[in-house]
């Protein structure tokens, strides 16, 4: 079987069709209040045919025009986060017995899933959440374990994009089952792993033709060399600790709200908080785990303190974090150039300007 397949557009039911009769609940994006997002979706007439996402500092619009493309936006959003991490859930269970309390916890079941559209930078983060989660979280690992990507390449990167300068994006080199490139008339296919090799064969395709093969590495050259920002390196660790008085930092403070969009939005962002509900009649109790934000007031917390109750050295926190000491944990920074923490910071706060500004460039 030739490398690169070629689906026609025609045809792109069969691979959801496929998937589904091998077990898995398809995944996909779509509009829902007016932004691109993953859902349950198992018919192509769902997928965001002839949308296109504008992106600025502070906004994210859909356009749509008469492109039969159902991939030609960046991104929304999510990232792949919510469905591995999820934003809420139970870990364990404490009930009142005759002899003491027993404890339950949370097991977790998860459904086989496909996520069709999944974008390179989306793969970069996912690969950093498997280093801090697949070996010590059991939700995480039931979820990773059973999830099937399609990875399709980004040929309309949105303004805010810089992926291609943090060597995450725009192409899926790796972390995938499936890779798609999308041209006019359909999708070049191909395998990344032996799950979606078998699902490709089964699609009985025709070879990619090398003038396909050509327009997709065009398309995905161009993707790249239109992305405008950038970090001012990829590793900010000394520049960032070396910084720590820097005026910038009052600067930004005065413009961020400490809302935590950010945090919400990014797919590397992974702090929670964890807290016990118990129930009225005071016989059990239900340990949650739930998304939190370094930009909270409790999240800094500590023996009745708040260690970072301004929000200057919230924001500090985060850069020097994500930009800095990741390095040391993953050995590598905690961006991958999605740009949605820049599209959706009500104040319209950019990151690549400020790493930009404190590291002097
Ligand atoms: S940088 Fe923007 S999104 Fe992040 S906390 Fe501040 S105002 Fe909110
Ligand atoms: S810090 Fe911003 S640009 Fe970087 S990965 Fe997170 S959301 Fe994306």
């Amino acid at each position: 079987m030739a490398e690169y397949q070629f689906l026609p557009r025609q045809e792109l039911q069969r691979l959801f069709d496929k998937l589904c009769a091998a077990g898995f609940q398809c995944i996909g994006p779509q509009v829902q209040e007016g932004a691109i997002v993953y859902g349950p979706l198992d018919a192509v007439t769902a997928l965001p045919r002839g949308l296109h996402d504008r992106q600025a500092p502070g906004s994210y619009r859909l356009e749509q025009d008469d492109d039969e493309r159902c991939f030609a936006w960046a991104n929304g959003p999510q990232a792949l986060k919510p469905l591995t991490f999820a934003p809420r859930e139970s870990m364990w269970q404490a009930q009142q017995g005759p002899s003491g309390i027993n404890f339950t916890s949370a097991a977790p079941q998860h459904q086989p899933t496909a996520v069709i559209g999944v974008r390179a930078c989306d793969l970069a983060a996912l690969r950093i959440h498997d280093q801090h989660f697949l070996n010590n979280d059991p939700h995480y690992a039931a979820r990773r374990e059973r999830m099937f990507l399609v990875a399709v390449n980004c040929t309309h990167p949105a303004a805010t994009c810089f992926c291609a300068s943090t060597g995450d994006g725009p192409e899926a080199q790796s972390g995938f089952d499936l890779v798609l490139d999308e041209l006019d008339d359909g999708y070049i296919v191909r395998s990344g792993t032996p799950a979606g090799g078998i699902i490709l064969r089964e699609l009985f395709l025709e070879p990619a033709a090398d003038a396909q093969r050509a327009v997709a590495q065009r398309q995905n050259a161009a993707a790249a060399a239109q992305q405008t920002r950038q970090l001012p390196g990829r590793n900010l660790r000394d520049t960032l600790f070396a910084n720590l008085e820097h005026a910038r930092w009052d600067d930004v403070a005065a413009r961020c709200l400490s809302c935590g969009n950010c945090t919400s939005v990014c797919p590397t962002c992974f702090c929670h908080s964890e807290r016990d509900e118990p129930a009225l009649d005071g016989q059990s109790s239900t340990h949650y785990r739930q998304w939190d934000s370094c930009f909270t007031e409790g999240h800094s917390y500590i023996h009745g303190i708040v260690i970072r109750a301004e929000t200057k050295f919230r924001y500090r926190q985060w850069l020097t974090h994500k930009l800095g000491s990741w390095h040391e944990q993953f050995g590598r920074s905690g961006c991958v150039g999605c740009g949605r923490c820049i599209s959706w910071c009500p104040a319209a706060i950019d990151i690549t300007e400020e790493a930009g500004a404190i590291c002097g460039q």
